[in-house]
């Protein structure tokens, strides 16, 4: 009973009428089309990836109409626009994701060399009967998703989630192609013609064109999810020093005590503010100081554990939060950050100074530092961590600049480690 109500089923999928099918195929990737279309208009319109994509989309369309208008044009004419209309729209995808996963680089040759094999295979076969021409198409086309495949499989794999999803769909499609050219040579009978009804040629042909379908949408997806991850970079981070900004680390910083509370581990925080650095605006220019700013955020990452937390609280006023780390230790490394800056390598300063002249006289930069830290047996809250390294920096600065300080409780432990070096 079950096996006679399955054959009734696939009976009718064999009676399934293909120029329907391709119509509703057509139909829906004219809708992809305008979704791309008005997205490319959008919030994505600076992605020339999504352009690309749109563009491939288009062709692939023009395609399927091709196909579908085949009984009122010549045959020749008809399979030819059919079948490079939609290896153009392939080459554009490939174009998409490899210039996506690639940081917008143009794809290697051997690729545009792949397309231009597969079209001459669309003109050798030209003349040939529709099975045979099934047969070379489907393998040609086929064998294009391969740098797709490769590019999404390689490096798309710790990339956008939805990468995922389109490497599914574009195997899917090229399995579905494959597919398709066993079937040929196993029932050639079935392939009579592109509009002759039987199982075959509807499953494959609807199978063939669900992935491009599928992997549209996926890279929508994916462009999104990039877009979402820059904005929320965006809203954390600095731009000019890629620190994480003070907004974003208030929260990081309540986190940071109640773990080193639970852990009974220590936690230090670090105020930093550069010397005199309106006077390097005013002497060297806005841009110099700028670039003060980037290489002396460089510098002081160069000499961070994955743990530590760099922040750029305003202006020229820089924060550290380190867990795990004590008095010593945070006095360690705030000296280390000090005479790294004061031996800041000035070459780039002097070079930008050649470009734009302005008056002599080197751009010694130089940092002050307050330290203060809770530990397990003073513990602190955010606000009086904070007001206690600021005293420090504010002593720093007192004391003559370019100089580490700490806060008065730590003086002790300080003083020991001062001793053992
Ligand atoms: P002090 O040693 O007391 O800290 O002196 P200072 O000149 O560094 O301090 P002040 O607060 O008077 O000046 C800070 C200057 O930092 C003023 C401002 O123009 C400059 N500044 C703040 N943010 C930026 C920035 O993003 N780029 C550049 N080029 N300059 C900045
Ligand atoms: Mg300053
Ligand atoms: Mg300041």
């Amino acid at each position: 009973m079950k096996r006679r109500r399955a054959q009734a089923a696939l009976q009718q999928v064999m009676q399934l009428d293909i120029p329907t099918l391709l119509f509703a195929v057509a139909l829906c990737f004219g809708l992809l089309v305008i979704e791309l279309s008005v997205a490319t208009h959008g919030l994505l319109r600076g992605s020339r990836e999504m352009r690309e994509w749109t563009q491939g989309s288009w062709l692939v369309l023009l395609g399927l109409l091709a196909l579908l208008l085949r009984p009122g044009f010549p045959e020749s004419l008809s399979v030819a626009i059919t079948n490079l209309a939609i290896l153009a729209g392939q080459s554009r995808f490939a174009t998409a994701i490899h210039r996506f996963l690639n940081d917008g680089a143009d794809p290697p040759a051997s690729v545009a060399w792949l397309f231009g094999a597969a079209a001459l295979a669309v003109f050798v076969v030209l003349g040939e009967p529709y099975a045979t021409r099934v047969l070379v198409i489907s393998l040609a086309v086929g064998l294009c998703y391969l740098p797709m495949l490769w590019s999404l499989a390689t490096r798309g794999r710790r990339r956008e989630a939805s990468l995922r999803s389109m490497l599914l769909a574009l195997v899917f499609a090229m399995l579905s192609l494959f597919a398709r050219a066993v079937h040929v040579l196993l029932a050639p009978g079935e392939y009579g013609g592109p509009f002759q009804p039987s199982l075959g040629q509807s499953l494959v042909l609807l199978s063939c064109l669900a992935g491009p379908l599928g992997a549209g949408f996926g890279f929508v997806l994916a462009n999104f999810e990039r877009v979402a991850r820059r904005m929320e970079e965006q809203a954390s981070h600095d731009a000019l020093t890629g620190c994480l900004n003070r907004g974003a680390a208030d929260a990081l910083i309540e986190h940071a005590l109640q773990r080193g509370q639970r852990e009974r581990s220590p936690l230090a925080l670090v105020l930093m503010d550069l010397d005199h650095f309106k006077q390097i605006n005013d002497q060297h220019g806005h841009r110099m100081g700028d670039e003060a700013l980037r290489r002396f955020a460089e510098v002081v990452r160069s000499r961070l554990r994955a743990s530590d937390v760099f922040v750029r609280m305003g202006g020229e006023e820089f924060a550290l939060l380190l867990p795990g780390t004590d008095a010593p230790g945070a006095r360690r490394l705030a000296e280390e950050v000090r005479l790294a800056v004061q031996a800041m390598p000035l070459q780039l300063l002097h070079d930008l100074q050649a470009q734009e002249p302005r008056p002599q006289g080197g751009a010694q930069v130089t940092v002050s530092l307050g330290i203060a830290v809770s530990a397990a047996d003073h513990l602190l809250t955010a606000e009086s961590l904070y007001s206690r390294a600021d005293e420090a920096l504010y002593r720093a600065k007192r004391g003559g600049r370019n100089r580490v300080e700490c806060a008065p409780a730590l003086m002790q432990q300080v003083g020991t480690w001062a001793a053992e070096n």
